[in-house]
């Protein structure tokens, strides 16, 4: 009784704080018009950048990729989990990207999170290793940093120079930097041309987690590494594989010895199911997609999206962050001012979540509002004239 009581005090301090979240349940496929307990929404929350999630060639390369391999992998990856699709896919990714990265291998993981943790508890596996933490790193770098044997440092924002003296100023065998290209909550983008060239002169590596850049980024949707022309043998890339691309999983991809270290040595890959190969299956055909020119074209309207709800927004107290991505945030402060406001948005059939700290800095709460190749013009008149609205009656 006791037990739960103390957890119950818990909740009630987190809803005090109003940093309650609840959980809705999606009754339709990811998508801009969908189900949302049972009622038609207009989504503007989703990091399915490419509205590839619903779509009709990707799913029917996932039935395609149930049929041929069936619905579970069965074991992990070293054991008997490891299918040609999970085979297949790393080729086609290290292919995708060995212009940036010299002998490029890629690994297939269940999830990005995983992926983080893979990478920083191997690179990070020795007591005299550093790691170099931006300071607005999405939450799986920041556990995978916790969970490796090395120190950690945090590095101020986008602080190249910060940076900089404090590579200077270590002695530890290994540094490794990490930062998001794309920054989750924030939209901007990492400054990684300044970063890689800081961890060539420090003999640093660069862990660049490209959850929000992979498929969206660069003339073919190969990520920020391909957006900013760069390769090193210092940089160990992982891209999600549920945001644009639409399906589930990641992949790391870095020189081939990386991998394999990984492979022998990293728990998130080894012990753990492998992922159902009909995923890795269906995003052959999410990488055809990115990688052709529909996958241009989505790219283009996406950009163009972003510039009209820029275009169409009239804030005034409200901030919206410098962001050129798909990723749009409005800064409202308090963390009751922005749940006031999604729940404003939510009456009139509008899905754009309030983000509360822990994810940002106390007083920083926001709607983020992203937005994909799905949408159209219109439901972004639609979205923007609501909180051109909203803002002046609260
Ligand atoms: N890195 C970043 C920057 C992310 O935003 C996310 C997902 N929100 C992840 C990693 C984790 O990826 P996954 O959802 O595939 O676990």
């Amino acid at each position: 009784m006791n037990l739960i009581a103390a957890i119950d005090r818990k909740l009630a301090t987190l809803a005090a704080h109003s940093l309650t979240r609840r959980l809705r349940v999606a009754d339709s496929a990811c998508a801009p018009r969908q189900v949302v307990d049972g009622r038609p929404m207009l989504a503007f929350c989703s990091n399915d950048y490419l509205g590839l999630a619903a779509h009709p060639l990707v799913i029917e390369a996932l039935r395609e990729g149930a049929s041929r391999y069936g619905a579970g992998s069965g074991a992990s990856h070293l054991v008997s989990g490891h299918s040609r699709a999970h085979a297949l896919l790393e080729e086609r990714l290290a292919e995708w990207m060995s212009p940036h990265i010299e002998k490029a291998r890629a690994l297939y993981l269940c999830t990005g999170y995983m992926a983080n943790l893979a990478i920083l508890t191997a690179l990070g596996a020795d007591l005299d290793a550093m790691i170099f933490s931006e300071a607005l790193n999405h939450a799986s770098l920041i556990d995978g940093a916790r969970l490796a044997k090395a120190g950690v440092t945090v590095y101020p924002h986008g602080d190249v120079e910060a940076l900089d003296k404090l590579l200077a100023a270590s002695s530890a065998s290994t540094k490794i930097v990490v930062t998001d290209s794309v920054f989750s909550m924030d939209g901007n983008l990492a400054p990684l041309p300044e970063l890689l060239a800081l961890c060539e002169r420090h003999g640093a590596w660069l862990v660049v987690d490209d959850a929000h850049g992979f498929g969206v980024l660069g003339q073919n949707g190969r990520g920020a590494l391909e957006h900013f022309e760069l390769r090193s043998p210092n940089l160990v890339y992982m891209g999600t594989l549920g945001k644009a691309a639409g399906v589930g999983g990641a992949f790391i991809a870095a020189h081939a010895s990386v991998i394999e270290l990984l492979v022998q040595r990293s728990r998130p890959y080894i012990y753990t199911t492998a992922a159902p190969p009909a995923l890795a299956h269906a995003l052959q055909a999410s990488l055809d997609i990115i990688g052709g020119p529909e996958g241009m074209q989505r790219r283009a309207h996406l950009a163009a999206l972003v510039d009209s709800l820029q275009g169409a927004l009239r804030l005034k107290r409200w901030q919206l962050a410098a962001s050129s991505t798909a990723i749009q945030p409005i800064i409202i402060g308090s963390n009751e001012d922005a749940l006031r406001a999604a729940a404003g948005l939510h009456e009139q059939g509008l899905w754009v979540p309030a983000i509360r700290p822990p994810t940002v800095a106390a007083g920083t709460a926001r709607l983020r509002v992203t937005l994909s190749a799905a949408h159209t013009f219109e439901e972004v008149a639609l979205l923007a004239g609501a909180l051109n609205d909203i803002e002046r009656s609260t």
